[in-house]
């Protein structure tokens, strides 16, 4: 493509001819970018197949200075690689240096030695968000100049003293969508206009995986296998310094450590002082070499599942760089100024071995540190509470999931045999034991802890913002606590259980065997509903089992059921359903009780109507625009990867002319349709004729609109009273949609003095808007949407949703926000704002025909972290078919 490779060179005239880094010498033994894929660093946007072709010519060149490995595959089949980079010496022994490193990340007795003789490792993360493109090429660019440099003092320093980690790319599905998607819109020559077709991504956008998710808020949900991989080798290494390079909007400059407040409340003071010296070090080489950067705003340091700030409570020091961003080859400023993709491969370039050089000069004091970072945490769990206590509760397969996650992510965590004696009481055999007195003591508390407060200087300025309608400074979620979002009870015991106990395992190492029939086969099996069993009954109906589930509980055997019990009988089953059951339920944690008899003690009985026959569910999923591409995706996931249930994703403008009627399941991610009269009316009448429609978050306020009438509930505003879409309620500054509140004003009373602070409040204003934040839900035990919970769970609930409850005669709200004084669980609402959210709405159903809606306020698979909300979710569609 000789046209694009001339206009870059017209573009990047400024740049140094010698390439990305001034007066280097490279060696001509080792292959450049382009002997390997014919275009130079930051002429081309490499694309994941020519990154995966040019690591391997480098590993190829320099065998003794490099080991690259592959550490996980995409959902679309993409490897993903780490290179490590290092001298002859340290390569030679990488085995005695990850075994050196996993000693003294466990507080080994023998620190002195370690710190004397391990290399300081520098982890490079680039492009978890595969739209910000620039940082795979800074990769490509760093390990190049890292092997091939001859007479460089910092990189002799680096190789001597360091081991560097390169991960080019974090997320190759979502680069290859964004290299696609620019391609397809490349005009002759690269256009700078922001606004033109090669910079302009089609919906999702390349920032997500497959799934949709963004891999930067996973790192403790570890849903995706990117992540799931990532963590596995990061706990291998246990680096000091780790990077998460990135892009950010194309008219900034860079941004580096520190970072903005509010800071995680469990960052060290001495973490705080290398984010500074981190800082101060490229700022300098920044400023010798003229490019422009701020520091210490907008991205924050308080969420625990960033690449950056996961590492941090392992002890290392966890950054994040970001970098304007072309999206193309080229972009056309505000000021008219020109950012070439060039520009952006080099600025991340010259701050990632900056980074490194910086680690190296500093090895020996960074690896004492950490290895303090590590041996205080264990301290700092010896004093109050000393343990959480997770007992099976009335779902041990979510509680399993919930010792296993933290063991995934280098948690110790401990199932005890046998009761034992604990926080007053009696604690189960089964219950997971997590002492805070371990290295990895910081990450346990930030996942469960009920709450991380954020800093009161900061809080106080976005007090003073919300009341000048100004936007908030917060980043992101407020509140994520495991436990809440599990709903699992949790123990805090002040002293060391003594109790016989074995180790967790992480995630997905124990194989499921195979099933195996009975010797006499039973008339049936009772399944309690819970997370495990909705799993397993999605593959039970898939596999073509017949399924019943009680509406009610009953006592069978001296054994109370709650209401959801899945109830299999074998006459009449599938061939084999016995053998079939045992594997399905030990896969998902399912307990399957095998039972002889269909007598019931108490409660209703087996063959009741109120027991109803399920049916392998037909399930829509709306995709596309206008849907929210994370809803979308989470959902989705959940259906497919989280629950094993199959959903035919849709695009939503194929939706609105398609004859629905073989799907007994549609679910409308969070979005505002634009379904016409037509299909509204196709919509509704597929409802009466039996279908289940579910809608989330954004789509349940589009439920409630007039116009749309398929949710008999209202939106309200931040005065109680309801919106109405002909009416546009008032924005934030910046957002104004021209034309204001209309309406007579009152006269002003000329014996009343003016009231200015009245005077300047917008009229219909929307609720205010929560950041991310866990609130207590009320939810009716006698509802089968309910199944496997118990009265109360707890909901992420972000934006500015409020709905009114259903009134009797249309439908029952199944869950509830509780009162104010109850309402918030974890994290910020404000104040002003609670009363309003209280006893309002979360999840309504509402009867329409032989079918009906289930309408979410929120979106209960939020980052597929949410487990309780998830079990809702799954319940509406796995049950209300059924019903
Ligand atoms: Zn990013």
């Amino acid at each position: 493509m000789r046209f694009i490779h001339a206009a870059l060179l017209c573009l990047s005239v400024s740049l140094s001819a010698q390439g990305l880094a001034p007066n280097v010498t490279y060696d001509p033994a080792i292959p450049t970018l382009e002997s390997v894929v014919s275009h130079k660093p930051g002429e081309a946007i490499t694309t994941p197949d020519q990154i995966g072709r040019y690591l391997e010519a480098l590993a190829k060149a320099a065998p003794d200075r490099t080991r690259l490995v592959h550490y996980a595959t995409s959902w679309e089949g993409r490897p993903l690689h780490y290179m490590i980079v290092g001298s002859p010496e340290r390569i030679a022994r990488l085995d005695d240096v990850r075994k050196g490193m996993q000693a003294l990340a466990a507080g080994g007795a023998d620190a002195e030695r370690l710190i004397a003789d391990l290399p300081v490792i520098v982890w490079l993360l680039h492009g978890v968000h595969g739209n910000e493109i620039s940082s795979s090429d800074a990769a490509l660019a760093e390990a190049y100049h890292l092997l091939a440099a001859r007479g460089n003092a910092d990189v002799d320093l680096t190789l001597r003293e360091a081991l560097v980690i390169i991960d080019p790319m974090q997320n190759p599905d979502g680069r290859q969508r964004f290299v696609t998607s620019n391609l397809l819109g490349r005009a002759a020559e690269p256009d700078p206009e922001p606004q033109s077709a090669e910079h302009d991504e089609p919906w999702p956008g390349g920032r997500s995986n497959h799934y949709l998710f963004d891999m930067n808020r996973d790192y403790f949900a570890l849903s995706q296998p990117e992540t799931q991989g990532r963590v596995r080798v990061m706990l291998e290494w246990y680096p000091q310094v780790v990077v998460d390079l990135h892009e950010m909007g194309g008219n900034s400059t860079y941004y580096f450590a520190p970072p903005a407040n509010p800071l995680n409340p469990l960052i060290t003071a001495a973490q705080q002082k290398w984010f500074d010296a981190f800082g101060r070090a490229n700022a300098a080489e920044f400023d010798a070499r003229g490019f422009g950067y701020f520091i210490r705003e907008v991205y924050d340091s308080f969420y625990p599942g960033y690449g950056e700030s996961w590492p941090i409570f392992h002890g290392a020091i966890g950054m994040t760089y970001e970098q304007a961003s072309a999206r193309g080859l080229a972009f056309r400023r505000e000021d008219g100024t020109l950012l070439t993709y060039k520009d952006a491969v080099t600025h991340h370039f010259t701050a990632a071995v900056t980074t490194a050089a910086t680690a190296a000069r500093n090895r020996e004091r960074l690896l004492r540190d950490f290895h303090e970072y590590r041996r205080s945490a264990v301290a700092m769990g010896q004093q109050g509470t000393r343990e959480y206590l997770i007992p099976p509760g009335h779902d041990p397969a979510r509680a399993t999931r919930l010792a296993r996650l933290l063991a995934s992510q280098g948690i110790q965590v401990r199932r005890a045999d046998e009761a034992f004696q604990a926080g007053g009481g009696s604690m189960p055999a089964g219950t997971y034991i997590v002492p805070l007195a371990q290295p990895a003591g910081r990450l346990v508390r930030n996942l469960l802890d009920p709450d991380v407060k954020m800093d009161d200087a900061f809080l106080k300025e976005q007090e003073r913002r919300r009341r000048e309608r100004l936007p908030d400074q917060i980043y992101d979620v407020t509140a994520w606590s495991l436990p809440l979002v599990f709903d699992v009870p949790v123990v805090a015991s002040d002293r060391a259980a003594s109790v016989r106990s074995s180790e967790v395992e992480p995630l997905g190492r124990t194989e499921a065997q195979p099933g195996k029939a009975p010797a006499a086969p039973p008339l049936g099996y009772l399944l309690p509903w819970g997370s495990g069993a909705a799993a397993a009954t999605a593959e039970a109906l898939g596999a073509g089992i017949r399924v019943h589930s009680a509406d009610e509980g009953f006592t069978h055997g001296g054994r109370r059921y709650e209401a959801g019990t899945a109830f299999i009988r074998v006459a009449g089953n599938i061939e084999g359903v016995a053998a079939r059951l045992q594997g399905i339920a030990q896969r998902h944690g399912a307990e399957l009780v095998p039972i002889a008899a269909t007598w019931t003690d108490e409660g209703i009985s087996l063959g009741s109507g109120r027991v109803a026959t399920l049916k392998a569910p037909r399930v829509l999923l709306a995709w596309d625009s206008p849907t929210s591409s994370l809803s979308a995706g989470w959902t989705r996931y959940v259906l497919e990867r989280r629950f094993g249930q199959r959903v035919t994703a849709m695009r939503a403008s194929t939706l609105q002319n398609f004859d629905m009627r073989n799907y007994d399941v549609l679910v409308l991610p969070s979005a505002t349709y634009t379904f016409n009269e037509d299909a509204l009316r196709r919509l509704r009448d597929w409802i009466r004729n039996g279908g289940t429609l579910i809608t989330l978050a954004e789509a349940s306020r589009w439920a409630a609109r007039d116009r749309v009438g398929l949710l008999s509930t209202d939106t309200l505003l931040r005065d109680g009273t309801p919106e109405r879409e002909q009416e546009t309620p008032a924005q934030a500054p910046g957002e104004q949609s021209g034309q204001g509140s209309a309406g007579a004003k009152p006269k002003a009373d000329p014996e009343k003095p003016f009231d200015y602070d009245k005077a300047i409040e917008p009229e219909r204003e929307r609720p205010e808007s929560l950041a991310g934040a866990l609130l207590r839900v009320r939810l009716d035990r006698n509802h089968w949407l309910t199944a496997g919970l118990d009265s109360e769970l707890q909901a992420i609930v972000e934006g500015a949703r409020v709905f009114a409850p259903l009134k009797l005669n249309a439908g029952r709200n199944v869950g509830v926000y509780e009162t104010a004084d109850r309402l918030v669980a974890s994290g910020l609402v404000w104040k002003e704002a609670q009363p309003l959210l209280a006893q309002r709405a979360f999840l309504m159903h509402q009867p329409m025909g032989r079918g009906h809606v289930i309408a979410f306020a929120e979106d209960p698979n939020y980052r597929a972290f949410a487990e309780a909300t998830q079990l809702l979710f799954i319940n509406a569609v796995l049950l209300g078919p059924g019903h």
